[in-house]
C-alpha cells in the first residue's frame, strides 16, 4: 500500500511560545539598560538544565562608547548530533517607547494594554524564537549539531552589540540566522552601508547691529552648503547614473543670541548607499560642499571661517550570494512550514551586517513584528509561532 507524502510539520508547545514571548516583552530593557532580561533569559536557560558553564556574558561593554549594564549573552549548546555549527541570534534590547509595555494576547495578536507605549515585539518576538528554539530541543530531547546563542545587546542605537561582540566567543559557526523582523517567509540577504558625518563650522562672532560685516556667520555657511548639495541631488534620495544612495542632514545646533553673528555651528548627517564607493562619493560631496561654502563667505577683512569635518563608518553593507548554504537552507525551513521564501535586502543595518564583517554570513529571518517602534506595534500571533517552528527546524539541522 502506497504511502501519502507526510508533511511533518515540527511539534512544538505553541502556548509555552505565546506565554514566552509575553513574559520577555514585560521586561523592560532599552537599550544600554538589557540587565533585566538577560537574567531572565538565563534564569529560563539554567532551569532547562543548561550548564552555567555554558552561558557567558561577554566584555562588549569595554569598547561599546558609554558602556552599558551588561554585555551580549552568548550559550553553547553542545552538540548531540554532528553537523556544522549553528548561530541562532536576537538582539535584546528594545527602543525606549516600550519601557512600561503590558502585553495582552487578544485573538492573533498581542498588544500593550498601556496605549502610551510600544510592545517590544523588536525584538522581543525574536529572543522569543531563539529561546523556544532551545527550549524545545532540550525538552523533546531532539538531536541537534552544536549550537551558538547570541543574544546582542544595544542594537537600536547602533549595532554596538554585534560590532563589539567578543568573536572568539561565538565558537566559529558555520551557519548564522538572526530573528528581527516581521513576515516570516523574508529572507534578508543583503543590507546597505551607513556613515555619520559630523560637521563643526567655526565662523567669527561680531556684533549683529553694530558691525555685522566683521563677523562669519556659522549658519549662513551651512545653509550655502545644504543648498549646493539639495541643488546638485547629493541630499535625500540620491541618483547618479547607476548609482544609488541617500543622505540627510539630521540635527543642527546653532546660536545663542539674534544679536550676535553665529561664531558656531555643529550638524550630523548619514550618507547611505549599498555600493561602499559610492557611498564614499556622498561623504566626499558633503566635504567639499562644507568646505567651498566656508571659503566663499568672508569677512569685511577678509578672514573666512573654518570646517572640521568627521565621517565614521556606523556599518558596512553585504550582500549574500542567494546560492550560500546559510540561504538554501533558510529557504528550506521556511518551505517546510507551508510558506513562500522570499530573498529581500535592506535599506537599513541590521546586526547581520557586523557578523557579516566578522566572517559570519548571517541572514535575517522574521518573526512577526508589526509597526515597531511606534505605540501602535502588535504581534500577528501566527507568524511569530511560524517563526518559532522554523527556529527549531534550524536548530535541529533537519534542514
Ligand atoms: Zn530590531
Amino acid at each position: 500500500m502506497a504511502e501519502a507524502p507526510v508533511k511533518t510539520l515540527t511539534e512544538f508547545d505553541q502556548s509555552a511560545a505565546v506565554k514566552l514571548v509575553q513574559e520577555l516583552m514585560a521586561v523592560p530593557g532599552r537599550s544600554k539598560q538589557e540587565g533585566r532580561i538577560v537574567e531572565l533569559i538565563r534564569a529560563k536557560l539554567l532551569e532547562a538544565g543548561v550548564s552555567p558553564s555554558n552561558i557567558t556574558i561577554d566584555k562588549s561593554t569595554q569598547q561599546i562608547p558609554g558602556g552599558g549594564e551588561t554585555g551580549n549573552l552568548i550559550v553553547n549548546l553542545p552538540g548531540t548530533k554532528k553537523g556544522p555549527r549553528r548561530l541562532l541570534m536576537a538582539h535584546l534590547d528594545t527602543v525606549p517607547i516600550c519601557v512600561g509595555c503590558q502585553p495582552k494576547l487578544d485573538g492573533d495578536a498581542i498588544r500593550s494594554t498601556d496605549p502610551s507605549t510600544g510592545l517590544g515585539g523588536d525584538n522581543r518576538a525574536g529572543v522569543a524564537v531563539v529561546l523556544t528554539a532551545a527550549l524545545e530541543l532540550i525538552r523533546q530531547k531532539r538531536p541537534h549539531p552544536p549550537i551558538t546563542l547570541f543574544f546582542p545587546v544595544q542594537e537600536e542605537i547602533g549595532l554596538y552589540g554585534a560590532r563589539f561582540v567578543t568573536a572568539n566567543k561565538l565558537r566559529s559557526p558555520e551557519l548564522c540566522f538572526n530573528w528581527d523582523g516581521g513576515d516570516p517567509g523574508n529572507v534578508i540577504i543583503g543590507a546597505t552601508g551607513d556613515y555619520a558625518i559630523e560637521i563643526d563650522i567655526e565662523g567669527l562672532a561680531s556684533h549683529a547691529g553694530v558691525h555685522p560685516e566683521r563677523g562669519i556667520n556659522a549658519i549662513v555657511i551651512a545653509s550655502l552648503a545644504i543648498s549646493d548639495l539639495t541643488q546638485n541631488g547629493w541630499h535625500g534620495l540620491i541618483e547618479k547614473g547607476k548609482h544609488r544612495g541617500t543622505s540627510n542632514v539630521g540635527i543642527v545646533n546653532a546660536g545663542e543670541a539674534t544679536n550676535v553673528v553665529t561664531p558656531k555651528l555643529s550638524l550630523k548627517a548619514e550618507a547611505r548607499s549599498h555600493d561602499p564607493v559610492f557611498r564614499k562619493k556622498i561623504v566626499e560631496a558633503y566635504r567639499k560642499a562644507f568646505v567651498k561654502a566656508a571659503k566663499s563667505l568672508k569677512s569685511a577683512d577678509g578672514k573666512s571661517g573654518h570646517v572640521t569635518f568627521n565621517a565614521d563608518l556606523k556599518y558596512e553593507s553585504f550582500r549574500l550570494d542567494p546560492k550560500e548554504a546559510v540561504v538554501s537552507i533558510a529557504k528550506s525551513a521556511i518551505e517546510r512550514v507551508g510558506l513562500t521564501p522570499e530573498l529581500c535586502v535592506g535599506n537599513g543595518g541590521l546586526d547581520a551586517n557586523w557578523m557579516t564583517a566578522h566572517g559570519f554570513p548571517t541572514v535575517t529571518l522574521g518573526c512577526g513584528q508589526r509597526d515597531i517602534h511606534t505605540v501602535k506595534e502588535w504581534l500577528h500571533v501566527p507568524n511569530f509561532l511560524q517563526g518559532c517552528q522554523i527556529g527549531l527546524l534550524l536548530a535541529s539541522g533537519e534542514v
